[in-house]
């Protein structure tokens, strides 16, 4: 069936965290949007998502943190403890800390609460459609446009930004050499009632248990109804292709925080059922973007999750790119290779930096105990301020 849409449309591939911001971003400036999205409906698997101020600030300004705000946790800190000894170790304070120094909070929410809210606002826009079911796979462009080949039909667009998450396949089209790793670490989450929670555990507080090659999370969401936990172990990984989350097994999960201290060990015993994701990295991309064509999010720059940046970075990708948009006139040509390259820097970094955490995390011996000593005597204020370079993030 011949494409009735207009063809000035941006097409966008993929509506994940991304895809949708990104279509948010655009819809603001009155550019008209189609999101082909491969999944039949849109599903909560994925759990909690902690959002810094980099992120909350840039959902503030689009209104969605408004319809976002009831079903989220304002985060009073992170609690950072040796998950052997069960020992408190150091706190990164948040709070009215975080929303003073930073003018946004820091939020801890639901997944599906975040995308239901971004495809909410989304909707305001009149320029804005989402096809459910539609697979995106190759393009070809000329100086007319994009042509976008999907499993119901050929699209036209006047650009492709691909937002097809971590298992990107369009990314091999922009860059061949494009090569995920895994990292040798499982990440497992699960959800649980907050009054499953050990009672010290309760409070609206970001929990970090540091322990040799393994660390636990385990924060409130769904407006402290709900408890996020995910557990980090150093695994092998079965090199399953399809999809990325499966069920995972309690009874294989458990054994690894045997000779932890009893309140980390009790809240992984707590949850009946685990998701289970292998983490990957991949080193940057040799480029984004090749004419009206470019990347956003976990296609174009996977990021571990160990400082909870991959959604705020996919935030922060949308964001620029409609700055960049408005520089030059609306133009993709001209706007998408500026737009990468005032994103790589940052995003190499946040990937970097996120690497060298889950190093920090899973210390042993003589290690672990240096950093222990070195976490005790940083006060909660050193701590944030090296975090200054993530959370003051401005869009210019
Ligand atoms: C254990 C874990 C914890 C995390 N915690 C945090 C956190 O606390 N804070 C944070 O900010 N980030 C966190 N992240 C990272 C965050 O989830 C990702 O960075 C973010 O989801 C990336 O969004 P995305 O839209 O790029 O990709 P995705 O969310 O993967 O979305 C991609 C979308 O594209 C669709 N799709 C795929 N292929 C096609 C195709 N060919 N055609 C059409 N549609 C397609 C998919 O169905 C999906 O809907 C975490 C990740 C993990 C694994």
């Amino acid at each position: 069936m011949p494409d009735s849409a207009p063809q000035n449309q941006f097409l966008i591939a993929g509506g994940g965290i991304a895809g949708l911001a990104t279509s948010i971003a655009l819809g603001r400036m009155g550019l008209p949007v189609r999101v082909l999205e491969r999944a039949e409906k849109f599903t909560d698997e994925g759990a909690g998502i902690q959002l810094g101020p980099n992120a909350t600030k840039i959902l503030e300004q689009w209104g969605v943190l408004d319809r976002l705000k009831k079903k989220a946790v304002s985060s009073e800190g992170i609690a950072i403890g040796d998950g052997l000894t069960g020992d408190h170790l150091a706190t990164v304070p948040f709070g009215q800390t975080a929303q003073e120094r930073y003018g946004a909070p820091f939020l801890l929410v639901h997944r599906s609460d975040l995308h239901n809210a971004l495809l909410d606002v989304a909707r305001t826009y009149s320029g804005f459609t989402i096809e459910m079911n539609t697979q995106a796979l190759s393009f070809v462009q000329s100086t007319e446009g994009v042509s976008l080949k999907t499993n119901t039909g050929e699209m036209k667009g006047r650009a492709l930004i691909i937002a097809d998450g971590l298992w990107s396949q369009l990314r091999y089209e922009i860059d061949r050499g494009a090569a995920l790793q895994f990292t040798g670490y499982m990440a497992w989450r699960a959800l649980i009632d907050a009054d499953e929670m050990p009672e010290p555990l309760q409070a609206p507080w970001t929990g970090l248990w540091l322990g040799k090659a393994a660390h636990l999370v385990h924060y409130p969401v769904c407006g402290g109804s709900k408890v996020n936990i995910v557990a980090v172990v150093a695994d092998r990984w079965g090199g399953r292709s399809d999809g990325w989350s499966h069920e995972g097994d309690r009874d294989f999960l458990i054994p690894y925080f045997d000779k932890w201290s009893d309140l980390p060990a009790q809240v992984v015993q707590t949850p009946k059922a685990w998701r289970t994701w292998p983490l990957f990295k991949m080193p940057p991309l040799r480029a984004w973007t090749q004419g009206a064509v470019t990347l956003v999010g976990d296609a174009a720059h996977p990021v571990l999750p160990f400082l909870a940046q991959g959604g705020g970075m996919a935030i922060e990708d949308a964001a620029v790119l409609a700055r960049t948009l408005e520089k030059h006139e609306e133009d993709p040509w001209q706007a998408f290779q500026p737009f990468e390259e005032a994103r790589i820097e940052r995003t190499a970094r946040t990937s970097f930096e996120s690497r060298q955490m889950g190093t920090i995390y899973h210390m042993g011996g003589l290690l672990r105990m240096a950093r222990n000593f070195v976490l005790r005597r940083r006060s909660p204020e050193a701590l944030l301020k090296r975090l200054d370079w993530l959370y003051e993030f401005q869009v210019d």
